[in-house]
């Protein structure tokens, strides 16, 4: 909930007076960092859009992104079941991680990443890589048709599954669909998240 009052209400339980926050990609999911928050940082936060920390060490007020530029835009703040930790989802201006990884939790093998998001980052390697190396960089070096074509194709065996009730086959078809759609959208130089943006868009009318 997005409630003022609450939130710094829930601030207040902590015996330190510092609750956990931890801060999550509004539209992937992906979970970015995690800081503390006292009931000052809560009303900061809610007040400018920009999640705002208690630092520890610096022993103050902190907005992230306030040096670097990379600020974590506010969607929305939430309290856990028993007041005792805080979640926000936000939209990253930059890498969070002041190692420059869009996540602080972010391995050098992408695992912490969503399954989509890791894969979407799998597909956009391969762009520009040699055609015989692997069948996502052959569908790049097709050109966007190919892939197009693809799409149309998957969409119309995920149709048929469905409308025979073939549930293993249309599990397998949208997988196929999924991923033939992030290479479509890669080729377009677009991401998961655009699209997911515009289903927020819809939802927020
Ligand atoms: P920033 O808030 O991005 O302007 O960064 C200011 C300082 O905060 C950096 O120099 C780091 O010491 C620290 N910092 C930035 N981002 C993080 C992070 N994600 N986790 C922990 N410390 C950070
Ligand atoms: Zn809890
Ligand atoms: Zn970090
Ligand atoms: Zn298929």
């Amino acid at each position: 909930s997005n409630n003022v009052t609450e939130l710094a209400f829930a601030s207040q339980q902590s015996s330190s007076g510092l609750l956990p926050c931890i801060v999550q990609h509004a539209l992937s999911g992906e979970v970015l960092m995690q800081g503390y928050m006292n009931a000052e940082a809560v009303e900061h936060t809610l007040s400018e859009g920009k999640v705002t920390f208690y630092s520890r060490s610096k022993q103050r007020l902190w907005t992230k992104g306030e040096s670097s530029g990379n600020f974590l835009q506010l969607v929305s703040l939430h309290t856990d079941c028993d007041n005792d930790s805080l979640l926000a989802l936000a939209l990253p201006q930059g890498p969070t991680c002041h190692l420059g990884t869009q996540s602080c939790f972010t391995a050098p093998d992408g695992s912490a990443e969503p399954m989509l998001t890791e894969l979407e980052n799998v597909i956009r390697s391969r762009k520009g890589e040699a055609a015989d190396t692997s069948y996502t960089a052959s569908l790049f070096a097709a050109g966007i048709k190919r892939a197009a074509q693809k799409v149309g194709e998957e969409g119309v065996e995920v149709a048929l599954a469905a409308a025979v009730g073939d549930k293993e086959e249309l599990l397998n078809e949208s997988a196929d669909l999924l991923y033939h759609l992030l290479v479509v959208l890669q080729s377009s130089d677009l991401s998961l998240n655009d699209v997911l943006q515009v289903l927020a868009d819809r939802r927020s009318k």
